[in-house]
């Protein structure tokens, strides 16, 4: 599949992580679209050692992460002691409709101020700069799904984007992405079907990963939908194994978990799903989602479970909140690439602060 494979491509280090099982992919989401902070996320991930970075795919997001890239890489020539990977940059792009891929409306009409979804809302997408005026930073959004649960008034409603696979792809080609994430939602019957609209564009890719969630799928569909996905693209692919999509470092209350818990705890559920697709023995890499923290990794050993690497998005976003309008500041740069790079070694398990260079 892809690319030849003698050619020399921007995806190596990456894919030599995951065969070292030792991968780290920062998810900023599919559907976030605030580009200050995209561009900070990269900037301080790319210092603290991230092979990838999982983006929404819009020409802007995706230019934004490349300015946060290339200030990193800047900022570590000028600093020699801190030597950094070149994170690749991967798109999210939904086949048929996927959670991932939503945003919350707000209906002023019957919003009252009362202040419920600002103190829940992890991207702060929400204020309440005085007692009659409520501002919505819809940018900031990523879909996770918290707020309309405090909404008494019920203001707040999940609205999703419509999937239009094949010009999203085309546009990310374009833009030179050679990394993309292919998310299908419940709708695995008809996988193959809406692979066709896409198959003979993915031939431009380096590597290709699906991600397969145990939110929306049974146990049976999991392993229906590994070996599909491998079947369509074949080795050497990336299967996300999703637990509860967004939900790192968010209270289990506001977890909505829809297709019933089976005495599995949540931050275990990607482990689950891991566990269903290692059993089938597939040449494919194993990278667990949703739900995933600092013991992500450890965890999965403790399960008897093999993965490839570890991607965290809302947890990671959580820790690096109170920096990411303060990088001016040296200090607080320093403290959060110290952050960030915690979270990156306990995935990777390289000794606190140690980074490899790649060419
Ligand atoms: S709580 Fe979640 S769904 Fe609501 S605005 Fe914030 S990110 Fe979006
Ligand atoms: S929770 Fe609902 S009513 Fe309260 S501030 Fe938010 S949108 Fe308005």
């Amino acid at each position: 599949m892809l690319i030849e494979d003698t050619a020399i491509k921007s995806t190596d280090h990456a894919v030599d992580a995951l065969k070292k099982k030792q991968f780290f992919k920062l998810v900023c989401g599919a559907s976030l679209t605030d580009l200050h902070m995209i561009e900070n996320l990269c900037f301080v991930f790319t210092l603290a050692g991230a092979h990838m970075i999982d983006l929404a795919p819009k020409a802007d997001v995706i230019f934004a992460a490349r300015r946060g890239v290339e200030k990193g890489i800047s900022y570590s020539m000028l600093n020699p002691q801190s030597s950094i990977l070149n994170p690749v940059l991967m798109a999210s792009i939904q086949l048929d409709k996927d959670p991932h891929f939503r945003k919350v409306e707000v209906d002023n009409s019957l919003c009252d101020v009362c202040g419920a979804c600002v103190k829940v809302c992890p991207t702060e997408a929400f204020k309440i700069p005085s007692s009659k005026s409520f501002i919505y930073s819809v940018e900031r959004c990523f879909g996770c799904g918290i707020c309309p649960s405090v909404c008494h008034v019920s203001a707040l409603n999940m609205i999703d984007v419509k999937p239009t696979p094949r010009e999203t792809l085309k546009e990310m080609l374009l833009l030179g992405v050679k990394v993309i994430e292919f998310h299908f939602g419940e709708n695995v019957a008809k996988l193959e079907l809406i692979w066709d609209e896409v198959k003979d564009l993915v031939n431009d890719l380096e590597l290709i990963s699906f991600s397969i969630g145990s939110e929306l799928l049974t146990d049976e569909n999991i392993k229906f939908a590994a070996n599909l996905c491998y079947k369509l693209a074949g080795e050497g692919i990336i299967l996300q194994c999703d637990g509860v999509p967004m939900s790192g470092g968010i209270e289990d209350k506001y977890k909505v978990k829809k297709n019933g818990n089976n005495g599995i705890k949540i931050k275990e559920k990607c482990i689950h799903v891991a566990k269903i697709i290692q059993e089938e023995k597939l040449p494919v890499y194993l990278q667990i989602s949703g739900g995933t923290d600092y013991d992500s990794y450890s965890r999965s050993l403790e399960y008897g479970v093999s993965i490839n690497g570890v991607a965290i998005g809302s947890f990671a976003r959580k820790l690096l909140m109170p920096y990411l309008n303060q990088l001016n500041d040296e200090n607080k740069l320093i403290e959060a690439v110290q952050v960030a790079r915690s979270l990156v070694d306990s995935a990777t398990r390289r000794n606190p602060g140690e980074i490899k260079t790649y060419g």
